[in-house]
């Protein structure tokens, strides 16, 4: 057995057994199956430079002049006929990205032991929803529904429910057959917030919307993985005659084509969103990132519950990050818009104003971090001695590497969580404060996981 921490060896010595052997059995995901291939969707345009999004996007500029960076992201990525989002898988070795979900099941199944660790530090409700914003193939929320449906005994007189909220037809088609195997229902009431319905391969309900405020109130736990960096930004930059905001507009020197230009003078975003004591020459803002920050804490101050937000960002001190991926590469942002992704890193202290004081707030803290305190070391061992077949530990040991490894994943992702005051209140009467023990310390993954 794996060598434990002091505390955890007490906890096995305990449970009789490995604590991660006794909470989530030795099921070890088969890597064909992680990297199954679903159609990719149609993608005969990506050949040509103009696009229909681009002709799309030149028709309203000659129409309405330049367009915002905000405009032209919300148009490129979700516009429901062309956005990229829509209509084609992107994820994975054969798309433009791989996230952490769908590069080892390890990581699934350490966010699956946080909610049940936060659900068990708030008090164990009897209810609770797990909402997943932007949930791309449905695999973070398959790992982590094996680990609810493995730790069974605690979670068995719980009324658990799956919220996903999710804008691409595509994705939510391929979401449906990830976690219900394909059992699905369109859901006929046409006042329903609800676009498709389905019962998890575990018998747990799933409902699928377009936006969070659709989701039922109740006690819930959040999940936003390398969703905030798909939303809009706002971009600026500082000049001698004050803020301006970063526009797109048609190169008149090459007409298939877009630039960015500055605006004339200042516009009523350059007010709203530069804040007066700003040091930085070039800000990107992102108001969707601040209005869905401002309902998460409103919901979770008043249901209960926590969110776990994860994504690579910055606290407040980065500029232009704003940047294109296609087949893995670094792409022109301008160029072929609707065939490549989006994406700006999340300013997290943008993020933490937002919640207004409404919520506790954790991090941001590295992924190479955050998945040491949760327990990757154990687990990874665990699941190579289950394993006598050579091609899994590689693909086990290469998936660790990737998620750990402070020059790939490890340090560019962090986890930024939100709790109700009385989460941290409540642990710091249980802690002892002679030793000082920060409050992050006793809030899994932030600190290590401790289970009561
Ligand atoms: N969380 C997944 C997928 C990340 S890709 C993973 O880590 O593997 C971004 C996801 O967010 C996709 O599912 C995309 O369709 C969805 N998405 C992007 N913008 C959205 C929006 N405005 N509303 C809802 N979902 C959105």
């Amino acid at each position: 057995m794996a060598r434990l921490p002091a505390r955890r060896a007490l906890l096995a010595a305990v449970l009789g057994v490995s604590w991660q052997q006794r909470l989530l059995g030795h099921h070890v995901v088969p890597a064909a199956w992680r990297r199954r291939r679903f159609s990719a969707g149609s993608r005969a345009e990506d050949s040509s430079p103009v696009t229909p999004m681009l002709k799309h996007l030149m028709f309203k500029i000659k129409s309405t002049g330049p367009i915002t960076v905000a405009e032209y992201m919300r148009e490129v990525l979700t516009n429901p006929v062309k956005g990229y989002y829509m209509h084609h898988d992107m994820l994975g070795e054969r798309g433009d990205f791989v996230t952490s979900p769908e590069i080892s099941q390890i990581f699934g199944e350490l966010i699956g032991i946080w909610y049940v660790s936060e659900w068990m530090a708030t008090g164990k409700p009897k209810t609770f929803q797990l909402v997943e914003l932007g949930p791309g193939r449905g695999t973070l929320t398959d790992d982590i529904l094996r680990v609810f449906n493995q730790l069974g005994s605690l979670l068995n007189k719980c009324d658990i429910s799956i919220h996903l909220v999710e804008v691409s037809p595509k994705l939510s088609e391929i979401q449906a057959f990830t976690l219900t195997g394909g059992k699905i229902q369109p859901e006929l009431d046409v006042t329903s917030p609800v676009y498709m319905k389905g019962i998890s391969k575990a018998g747990i309900p799933i409902f699928w919307y377009r936006e969070l405020q659709d989701v039922p109130q109740g006690t819930s736990f959040y999940l936003a993985h390398e969703f905030f960096d798909a939303l809009p930004i706002h971009k600026f930059q500082r000049t001698e005659k004050g803020w301006r905001e970063v526009l797109i507009d048609i190169d008149p020197e090459a007409p298939d084509q877009l630039r960015f230009v500055l605006a004339p003078s200042t516009t009523p975003a350059t007010e709203l969103f530069i804040q007066r004591k700003e040091v930085r020459d070039h800000v990107e803002v992102c108001p969707d990132a601040g209005i869905l920050i401002q309902r998460l804490a409103c919901r979770i101050q008043e249901d209960g519950g926590a969110a776990l937000i994860a994504d690579y960002g910055h606290n407040g001190n980065k500029t232009d990050t704003f940047r294109s991926f296609r087949s893995h590469e670094l792409h022109d942002a301008l160029t072929g818009p609707g065939t490549a992704d989006l994406t700006a890193d999340v300013d997290f202290s943008y993020l933490r104003t937002m919640t207004q004081g409404r919520v506790a707030t954790l991090g941001p803290l590295n992924q190479h971090e955050f998945l040491k305190n949760m327990g990757i070391d154990v687990r990874l061992q665990v699941l190579l001695q289950n394993s006598s077949d050579k091609a899994m530990h590689k693909h086990l040991l290469q998936g660790y590497d990737m998620l750990m490894n402070p020059k790939k994943m490890g340090d560019r992702f962090h986890f930024f969580a939100l709790l109700p005051h009385q989460r941290l209140a409540h642990s710091d009467q249980k802690v002892n404060l002679r030793h000082s023990r920060s409050l992050s310390a006793t809030v899994a993954g932030f600190g290590e996981l401790v289970w009561k």
